[in-house]
């Protein structure tokens, strides 16, 4: 199995380490070429404007919305959610906008607000979660299913074989949401 992790800016190594305990082929992913015979690509947290702009610059934009839409498994996780959902509610942008979701960006606030915490996911349980000027999940359409809360409040949902978390799971020692995202990556 081979997964790309967006490479363009943000928590690449993190996720690229936690691929690897799972014994599996991480690969970054940096120009158009590095898409080739993925079952599944990762978006890192980071800056999601920063990550655009490189992204659009280094010519993903097109092929990697091409990739998503034509069904290769996504995970996005914060700055990667935002790149995905259809709509940001305090933002003039849209990135690739498949994702059925419309997101606060910076909704936990400033940087001192960062904080870790648990989330409970469906069918896992309590899984560690650090969040960092996190967005949160707004609206959601009817074909969007949540997974894990916190608080109450939506932070891991899945439209099909995207997978979008407000938080870090990268940070943490628990590799469950990952092996859970390459699961829907051997059914993709
Ligand atoms: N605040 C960042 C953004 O708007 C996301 C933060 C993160 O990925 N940790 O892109």
């Amino acid at each position: 199995m081979k997964i790309g992790v967006l490479a363009v800016q943000g928590a690449v190594r993190e996720h690229i380490l936690c691929l690897h305990r799972l014994g599996v082929e991480a690969v970054p992913v940096l120009r158009p070429a590095d898409l080739a015979g993925l079952q599944g690509i990762i978006l890192p947290g980071g800056e999601s404007t920063a990550q655009w702009r490189l992204l659009s610059r280094a010519g993903l934009a097109e092929p990697l919305a091409e990739a998503i839409k034509g069904g290769l498994p996504v995970f996005g996780t914060c700055a990667g959610l935002i790149l995905l959902a259809k709509r940001i509610t305090n933002w003039p942008e849209r990135y690739f906008g498949v994702l059925d979701v419309a997101v606060e960006r910076n909704a936990t606030g400033r940087q001192v607000d960062s904080f870790e915490a648990t989330v409970a996911v469906d069918g896992l349980g309590e899984v560690p979660a650090v969040f960092i000027r996190a967005p949160a999940i707004r609206e959601m359409g009817p074909g969007v299913e949540v997974l894990g809360r916190y608080a109450g409040e939506p932070v891991l949902v899945r439209q099909g074989a995207i997978l979008g978390a407000t938080f870090h799971p990268e940070l943490t020692e628990d590799l469950r949401l990952h092996e859970f995202f390459l699961n829907l990556c051997r059914k993709g």
